[in-house]
């Protein structure tokens, strides 16, 4: 079989729009175009009733009621909304936050706004693996604590958080708890009451839905959590963010919700097993080549993992570091194979990844990493071909680049 090029494996940058999705999209872009909110008219109510079961679907994916979900324009709106907006309708009872230091920047610039608002944040350190524990998050909780936010599974390294454990801390200590699910919801299990959760950002894109539309969930009741909107207007979304709905792209989300659920285990599985493919090619044609995050878990011959195996990080995600290259200059010779170094909105800037030297690799390993994101569409002969890719590339600029060895 040949490979199509290039080949595209940066999945958690985004994703391609599944074809069954764009099929339930299409109707809302073109016959069905009412405004959601017009109650005056077949148009506005067909709009309407399309987005009720979206709402139903996204709500079923994480176990939590329609009417805890407000539609966003993505995770990046959704991180800002439950940070500030909670933080702001709980000032009168305290003024901390407690996040971690290996969060997406959506989430760190929000805390860094509430530091200019007078707020104080702690940002918690994680172990090698990227992990930050219950533990820590109970040490940092003090009397003024009104939130803690910490992510589901890492965009670089795809360490999962233990979230059962930290939300029932915060359950326990009365403190509000946010978190940014964009990398995990839809890949891995996720529920809003067996973890505690109060609010939860999430975004289409990053599971084979349509960019530019994401959902909060904000928890109704035990307890009843209030926000300051961010937003103001014409009071959609139950006041908490106006603004017209996204029609065609709220019914692309809820089928991509649908669609990831109900293949979420058998995904998992091709994955887990392309990911030890990839690993296992490289390290048998390149030397000095490190892991970045947590150890891949042991799996069987199908990819389900091993008994007694733990999943502690995303299945389709592996960092690597390769001693001596530099990661630009090995993105540019892996021309045909679409991955990306550090994350994809912080490698502009060239600074080593933030993620990377929070888990203490040292700036030159940091330089010369990269991301691999395997995705629904990935095959193992596109996994071939990157290994092969890779092993030529590393070993090309290995020869020019002999000083740093
Ligand atoms: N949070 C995490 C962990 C992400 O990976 C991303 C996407 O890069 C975002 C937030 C931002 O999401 P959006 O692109 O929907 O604004």
């Amino acid at each position: 079989m040949t490979v199509k090029l290039p080949i595209y494996m940066d999945h958690h940058a985004t994703t391609p729009v599944d074809a069954r999705v764009l099929e339930a999209m299409m109707p809302y872009l073109t016959r069905a175009f009412g405004n959601a909110a017009s109650r005056s008219h077949v148009f506005g109510w067909e709009a309407e009733a399309a987005v009720d079961e979206a709402r139903r679907q996204v709500a079923e994916g994480m176990h939590a009621s329609p009417k805890e979900i407000i539609f966003t324009s993505g995770a990046t709106e959704g991180d800002n909304l439950a940070i500030l907006g909670a933080a702001r309708a709980y000032r009168s009872k305290g003024n901390h936050v407690v996040t971690g230091s290996t969060e997406h920047h959506a989430v760190l610039d929000s805390c860094h706004e509430l530091e200019r608002e007078g707020f104080e944040v702690t940002y918690l350190a994680p172990d090698r693996t990227g992990r930050i524990d219950a533990a820590a998050v109970r040490e940092a909780i003090g009397d003024r604590t009104v939130l803690v936010t910490l992510m589901l599974a890492n965009n670089e390294i795809g360490t999962i958080h233990p979230l059962g454990e930290i939300g029932a801390v915060c359950r326990e200590k009365g403190v509000l708890f946010h978190t940014d699910a964009v990398q995990g919801f839809g890949k891995i299990p996720f529920d809003v009451e067996q973890m505690s959760v109060d609010l939860a950002s999430v975004t289409a894109h990053k599971l084979y839905g349509p960019k530019g539309v994401g959902a909060l969930y904000v928890r109704g009741r035990k307890p009843r959590v209030r926000l300051e909107p961010i937003f103001h207007g014409g009071g959609h979304e139950r006041g908490l963010r106006s603004g017209t709905l996204n029609v065609p792209g709220i019914v692309g989300f809820g089928k991509a919700v649908e669609i990831s659920m109900a293949e979420r285990e058998d995904e998992a599985r091709h994955l887990r097993l392309l990911r030890r493919r990839l690993l296992d090619g490289i390290l048998a044609e390149v030397s000095d080549v490190s892991v970045n995050g947590p150890p891949l878990p042991r799996i069987e011959a199908d990819g389900s993992l091993a008994p007694g195996a733990e999943e502690r990080r995303l299945p389709g995600n592996l960092n690597l570091s390769f001693a001596g290259v530099e990661g630009e200059a090995l993105l540019m010779g892996l021309k045909n194979v679409a991955v990306s170094s550090g994350s994809a909105c912080t490698s502009a800037s060239l600074q080593p990844s933030h993620v990377l030297k929070a888990i203490g690799v040292p700036d030159d390993l940091a330089h010369a990493s990269i991301r691999f994101g395997l995705g629904r569409p990935n095959t193992a002969e596109e996994v071939d071909f990157t290994i092969g890719a890779v092993a030529a590339t590393v070993k090309r600029l290995r020869e020019l680049m002999p000083a740093m060895r």
